[in-house]
């Protein structure tokens, strides 16, 4: 078997109130240790604490929105300059801070996520080329039960978005808007407008954010001019906020909220498969469409694509059990 061509990171939040979780790392990995309390006896220990240990490309315990963009983004957004697609997930349970390392925090400056800096990062060099005509758009996707919505147009049905597929296996999502950017700026003023959106379809629509993937997609065109014109050069970058990965117990919920978790497993489920599959070369069939997410993910992942995924794992007593989850899932990536 080769080695996926994923890194994989971890990143923790911080406790807010409870216990800290029981955990020790390092740059390179992580140790758990799992207690459980006695039911009814809060404080009271269940006897035999497991010790679980887990190794990635790169910890990240309280590092700064700043320098998880070091240590995640700014390669792949420097290979998506030079041509090359980039992809880069977070994965984790709902509150694990998915979001808050995409998008950002809304408390300051020094909070903003991996979209904005990605945004900053590719206008600031595409500014400093003067041998270069950049055109950058940007569309943003939501996945809802398997359902396609346009984050950039609410008046968009799901029916009239679809995911088309050349004969060469170029992927393209139809009828959703792509907008042209022309500056730093604009480009933010289009991700908080979809961001706005994302919370107007949860709260009139009833589409639980939580339990959906977003996906970010910043399509590139550079083209040299001047003396010596060469080839355009286009690449894109899938920024990804997975649905939240925890599971949902079967005796608590019912209708919807199953039906939603069985998607979302699913598309995890199919997610790790084809990332197993592309790291794996003997195996010939990847299943990049037995999802949407996936499937519109094709171009993104494999072949020369630079794909990071960030695990995000909440560091509270109470979320051992998820965080433990996660980190299994984060290790088979590897
Ligand atoms: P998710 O998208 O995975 O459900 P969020 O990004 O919404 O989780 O994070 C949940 C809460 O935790 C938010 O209030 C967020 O501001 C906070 N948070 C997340 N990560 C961090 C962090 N690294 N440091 C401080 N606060 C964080
Ligand atoms: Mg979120």
């Amino acid at each position: 078997m080769v080695a996926s061509s994923v890194r994989v990171v971890l990143r923790a939040r911080p406790s807010d109130h409870g216990t800290q979780i029981n955990y020790q790392s390092d740059k390179k990995g992580v140790s758990i240790v799992q207690q459980k309390v006695i039911e009814g006896r809060p404080g009271v220990q269940q006897p035999g604490a497991q010790n679980y240990q887990f190794k990635f490309d790169n910890v990240l315990d309280t590092a700064s929105q700043e320098q998880v963009y070091e240590a995640t983004a700014a390669e792949v957004v420097q290979g998506a300059l030079e041509g090359f697609n980039g992809t880069i997930m977070c994965y984790g349970q709902t509150g694990a801070g998915k979001t808050f390392t995409m998008s950002g925090g809304k408390q300051n400056f020094k909070q903003r996520g991996i979209i904005p800096r990605a945004l900053g990062q590719i206008f600031t060099e595409i500014k400093s080329r003067p041998d270069v005509a950049a055109k950058v758009s940007i569309q943003f996707l939501e996945i809802y039960n398997e359902a396609l919505y346009d984050l950039l147009d609410i008046t968009t049905q799901p029916h009239e978005i679809s995911i088309y597929e050349s004969s060469r296996g170029l992927v393209t999502v139809s009828g959703l808007r792509t907008a042209v950017v022309g500056s730093e700026a604009e480009a933010l003023a289009l991700l908080f407008e979809g961001e706005t959106n994302r919370v107007i379809g949860e709260h009139q629509l009833n589409r639980e954010s939580s339990r959906s993937h977003s996906i970010f997609t910043i399509t590139m065109e550079l083209k040299p001019i001047g003396e010596a014109p060469g080839d355009v050069l286009v690449s894109k970058l899938a920024l990804v906020d997975l649905a939240g990965s925890e599971r949902v117990s079967k005796t608590k919920s019912e209708g919807l909220v199953l039906r939603e978790a069985g998607h979302i497993n699913k598309s995890l489920s199919i997610l790790e498969q084809v990332i197993l599959g592309l790291g794996d070369k003997g195996r010939d069939h990847v299943p990049f469409r037995s999802s949407k997410l996936t499937h519109v993910l094709k171009n993104s992942l494999g072949g020369n694509c630079r794909t990071v995924l960030i695990a995000n794992v909440w560091a509270d007593a109470a979320q051992t059990d998820e965080t433990l989850s996660t980190c299994r899932f984060a290790q088979r990536m590897l």
